[in-house]
């Protein structure tokens, strides 16, 4: 027997080097370290709302059938997403969050000897799910921060560079987390013609729902010009349903059936599949939830300006902010004052804190807060 210091010596050779993914601090574990109440977390990108009413008595009422299994297939749920978004229910595929799906990309895909590509600052469950495999990842230069359109955004001319032989994957998020940067339809559409065929292009549009600028792609109609791509999406983000994790991906049918193959059995609760259902006929949810979060951006957006610092524009719910000095302290401060944002030195942005829009109180308390820890 191997002892315990050897085990990780027995692992495979991608899984040794893994660092795990930091998420945001929950708000448990902030009161308690600090001994204090009433903090708020605008760290990882949720929705302030909370699930709506009609969500909370979907989960009420699928909650009486826990002791069954859940349809595995997700028959009802990828049937309504499919009428929804004008594509063939053989062409969704469900995930325990799209992080799942993400991951059920690499694995299929990946494997030592082959590469994946992804922008410097790209979202990073991308780095983790590649190295898992084994494969290798091609890391593309990120715009620069004096940008005047697109600060710190993909450079798709960089991306198109890092494509060789060995690349299968291409992994792209519009907007993207943590920049809040984003692709227009025709720049996209022009990376996309220059994707050879054996590479798989997933565009990851977790935020999709937010978006309201003009030229922005709706990825589910370039999938009939692209055989090879993928688009996922996430009940977490708008839909306010991140704790139940369901998510989804929209495929040519072949692709899909790729992944069913390597899926477990019920990756997805039937509680997520019945809130999920709900939550996609609240059409006044969407609306309201897109409102609060224009109006909380350009007040957090107008705030840090007047306060010196630089945010980047952002069209998600949440927004970067370079505070031109290192951001752990001010962190910290914000996090004595009860506010939990998110560092970015893990993204190669040790200036940087993202924060995410959260209701009007919330997010004066945030600009209240930075002010006094500038100044401290
Ligand atoms: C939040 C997020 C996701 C998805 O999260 P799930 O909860 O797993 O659906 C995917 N991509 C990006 C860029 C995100 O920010």
């Amino acid at each position: 027997m191997a002892g315990s210091n050897n085990i990780i010596r027995l692992a495979a050779a991608g899984v040794q080097a893994l660092q795990p993914y930091l998420p945001g601090k929950p708000v448990e574990e902030v009161e308690r370290e600090y001994g204090i109440r009433d903090s708020i977390k605008l760290a990882s990108n949720e929705n302030p709302l909370g699930p709506p009413p009609a969500a909370l008595a979907a989960i009420q009422a699928a909650a009486r059938n826990s002791s069954t299994y859940p349809d595995g297939a997700g028959y009802y749920l990828k049937h309504k997403l499919a009428r929804r978004l004008g594509v063939n229910a053989t062409q969704v595929t469900l995930g325990n969050g799209s992080n799942e799906i993400l991951v059920l990309l690499a694995e299929a895909f990946l494997q030592p000897g082959l590469e994946a590509v992804f922008d410097q600052h790209a979202f990073l469950v991308y780095p983790l799910a590649v190295q898992a495999t084994g494969a290798s990842a091609c890391i593309a230069q990120s715009l620069s921060a004096a940008d005047p359109v697109q600060p710190l955004g993909h450079d798709l001319a960089a991306l198109a560079g890092c494509i060789g032989s060995r690349t299968r994957l291409v992994f792209i998020a519009n907007p993207n987390n943590p920049t809040g940067t984003w692709l227009q339809e025709a720049e996209l559409r022009a990376f996309l013609d220059q994707v050879p065929e054996h590479v798989v292009v997933v565009l990851d549009e977790a935020y999709f729902e937010y978006v309201t600028e003009p030229g922005y792609p709706d990825g589910i109609t370039l999938l009939q010009d692209y055989p090879n791509l993928v688009v996922t999406r996430t009940f977490s983000k708008i839909y306010a349903l991140a704790g139940l994790r369901i998510g989804y991906a929209i495929s040519s049918p072949e692709m899909a059936e790729l992944l069913n193959r390597i899926r477990q059995p019920f990756n997805t609760s039937s509680v997520a599949q019945a809130a999920a259902m709900a939550v996609l006929d609240d059409e006044d949810f969407l609306t309201r939830s897109r409102s609060v979060n224009a109006e909380g951006l350009a007040l957090l957006y107008g705030g840090c300006v007047e306060l010196g610092l630089r945010p980047v524009p952002s069209v998600g719910n949440f927004m970067l902010v370079d505070l031109g000095r290192p951001a752990m302290p001010i962190y910290e401060c914000l996090l004595r004052a009860g506010i939990i944002v998110r560092p970015v030195a893990n993204y190669g942005l040790p200036d940087h804190l993202r924060i995410t829009v959260g209701l009007p109180e919330q997010n004066q308390r945030v600009l209240e807060a930075l002010t006094s820890a500038l100044r401290s």
